[in-house]
């Protein structure tokens, strides 16, 4: 029987050949007899295998001094409140873009510790489009600008450039980092849950360029645990860490290495977009709301005219081993999510079977 294609928002589909890795290496890490999960953190190769993840995340990403890597736990959530416990100090000023769910959230957790402006939002397109940057309005005392470079729920993805704002950037790439070969070095400081793009639930990676991380200011009270700059003294283990995650995390980017890195996946990934929009535009069926210059690649959702058909399709779809398309209770429909381990020929696979369904359904 044919494997079923995992089109989940998060945790994401991860390539067969990782999950066989996993497998095959679990029990006897390295050749030491014992598995991974059963060191202790403190084990030289443990501390290797720390140091090798974040020399190869960076490398990725195109980033290879100035900035550090962090492996940390608590999600992309946490990374909410973390940033802002870290750099608005008592009460300082985080300026904010909305443009959907994610970003939302990021607003309302900041203003914890500091004061959250929101400059800009999408709200009123129903977060089909991205704000137009020179709308963007600053404070004069905003410490950084935040924003979410890809809504994972809209589909809504920016493609703009954030070099000339002047002020330390902060993204949240949880759901298409190293999706795409992107200006990574314009940005001061970016987070992504690893369980959509680089493996599994459990590890938080955050990239911080080492200027900011000299100048992070704790908010009162903020425990070691929660401190990028004591975190980044202590090789991200100022406790236990979730050393299962970051090997998956390891096997990830071995898997991203031997696909021929960032600039290969991006072939494929705007391939997939491609074939996806494509595929809807051309279909009196199929709907997708978003502005074409903030069409997310990784997110596609798409409506059926006829919501009445949505059950129909969702039921006949898993049927067919289509899994996981059902879209976010907020935005209705469905989204079909294409991150790095959905193949062009899955989302062929899928298209073939959204014309089939049109044609005997629509
Ligand atoms: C999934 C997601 C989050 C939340 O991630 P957790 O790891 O579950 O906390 C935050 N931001 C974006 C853009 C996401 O896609």
């Amino acid at each position: 029987m044919m494997r079923p294609i995992n089109f989940c928002s998060g945790p994401s589909a991860l390539p067969l050949s990782v999950l066989a890795r996993m497998r095959d290496e679990l029990m006897d890490f390295q050749g030491s007899g014992i598995s991974v999960i059963e060191h202790s953190h403190r084990d030289p190769r443990i501390v290797q295998l720390f140091t090798d993840v974040e020399r190869q995340l960076l490398a990725a990403l195109g980033l290879d001094v100035g900035y550090r890597a962090l492996l940390l736990s608590g999600g992309a959530t946490l990374q909410f409140s973390q940033l802002a416990m870290n750099l608005l100090g008592q009460d300082g000023v985080g300026a904010y873009v909305t443009t959907g769910a994610w970003s939302e959230k990021a607003v309302k957790a900041a203003a914890a510790y500091g004061t959250a402006v929101e400059i800009a939002s999408a709200k009123s397109s129903g977060y089909t489009e991205f704000p137009a940057i020179d709308a963007w309005n600053i404070p004069e005392d905003a410490r950084y600008v935040h924003l979410c470079t890809n809504e994972t729920i809209h589909g809504v993805e920016w493609f703009g450039s954030v070099a000339e704002l002047g002020l330390p950037v902060i993204a949240d790439m949880s759901s298409h980092i190293l999706s795409r070969r992107m200006p990574m070095h314009t940005y001061d400081l970016v987070y992504a849950g690893a369980q959509k793009n680089l493996g599994t639930a459990g590890v938080t990676l955050v990239v911080i360029k080492s200027d900011l991380l000299d100048r992070c200011q704790l908010h009162p009270g903020t425990p070691d645990v929660l401190s990028y700059a004591a975190q980044a003294a202590q090789g991200s283990m100022v406790n236990t860490p979730p050393v299962m995650s970051v090997w998956v995390l390891s096997l990830m980017l071995d898997w991203l290495e031997s696909m021929g890195g960032v600039d290969a996946i991006e072939v494929q990934n705007r391939a997939k977009a491609a074939l996806m929009y494509g595929a809807i535009d051309a279909s009196g069926l199929y709907h997708n709301p978003v502005a074409e210059d903030a069409r997310s690649w990784m997110n596609v959702p798409f409506v059926l005219a006829d919501p009445a058909l949505d059950a129909a399709f969702l039921a006949e779809a898993e049927a067919a081993g289509l899994l996981n398309l059902k879209g976010h209770r907020s935005v209705g429909g469905m989204r079909a999510s294409l991150y790095n381990a959905i193949t062009v020929s899955d989302v062929q696979v899928l298209i073939d079977f959204m014309h089939t369904f049109e044609r005997t359904r629509g």
